[in-house]
């Protein structure tokens, strides 16, 4: 049986992994910052392990590489998103963001790429954003952010292939989450009616694809950055 590690699982996209990867059969062990409660009752239903790691620490991506030991697929799912002009992000804003949402999914995957190399096998799945594809007005640093994903994913394909791992992005558009609870209804319809498919896109959506990029039938696909998004930035 393999082992998945899902950041950010206690809630939205992350919650959805936890479900569908707990029924194909996985061992799946996430972790979760906030929402304790739950992680605990969703980790119980599903038979998971939930940890508490906030990975902007390096202290508690430590304690969290002990505590799960080898696994064979991370997703790097946890992100915050902040929306604000330009003129208003300050350096606490940029950090808080570029250290959750890129810095954190670097040393999440660095603590586990040895375990992978010593298998021959790995699966790295990075949850992205649109906006790192298209950019987003009043989200720089989080558009910034999820685009240097994109680096991080093509640079550790090239690096990782010949080890056995894969390394790839998801880029969710308007999923129908927490995240989006503060955005105007009015601004949430016209971001649908800009969607080919014209609905918002659900946590299943995301998980269904990290499903397929996690399983042996995807070893030939590494580097790639793959919409999920209803067609919204074709
Ligand atoms: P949620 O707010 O529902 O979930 C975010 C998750 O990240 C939570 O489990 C949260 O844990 C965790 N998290 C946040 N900060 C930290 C941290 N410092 N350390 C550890 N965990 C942390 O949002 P979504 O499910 O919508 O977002 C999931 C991912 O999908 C994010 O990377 C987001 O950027 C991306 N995404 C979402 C889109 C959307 O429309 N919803 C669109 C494009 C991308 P806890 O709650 O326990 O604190």
């Amino acid at each position: 049986m393999k082992t998945v590690l899902i950041t950010g699982g206690s809630t939205g996209i992350g919650a959805g992994i936890v479900k569908e990867f707990s029924k194909a059969g996985y061992s799946v062990i996430f972790t979760y910052k906030n929402h304790k409660n739950e992680a605990e009752l969703l980790a119980k239903e599903y038979g998971a392990r939930a940890f508490f790691c906030d990975i902007t620490k390096m202290e508690d991506i430590n304690t969290l590489k002990e505590k799960a030991n080898c696994v064979d697929i991370v997703i790097n799912n946890a992100g915050i998103s902040d929306i604000k002009m330009c003129s208003l992000i300050n350096e606490d804003d940029w950090d808080n963001i570029v250290n959750t949402n890129l810095k954190g999914a670097f040393f999440i995957s660095k603590a586990f790429i040895q375990g992978m190399i010593n298998k021959s096998f790995g699966r790295i799945i990075f949850i992205g954003s649109m906006w790192g594809i298209s950019g987003a007005s009043c989200e720089v640093h989080y558009s910034a952010a999820k685009a240097g994903l994109t680096g991080l994913t093509k640079s550790l394909a090239k690096e990782l292939g010949p080890s056995g791992i894969t390394v790839n992005l998801i880029a969710p558009g308007i999923i129908d989450t927490e995240m989006n609870k503060n955005i105007d209804p009015s601004v949430l319809n016209e971001l649908v009616s800009s969607c080919p498919v014209s609905r918002l896109g659900k946590p299943e959506d995301i998980a269904n694809l990290a499903l397929f990029l996690a399983s042996d039938n995807s070893s030939f696909i590494t580097g790639t950055v793959i919409p999920v998004d209803g067609g919204y930035t074709i």
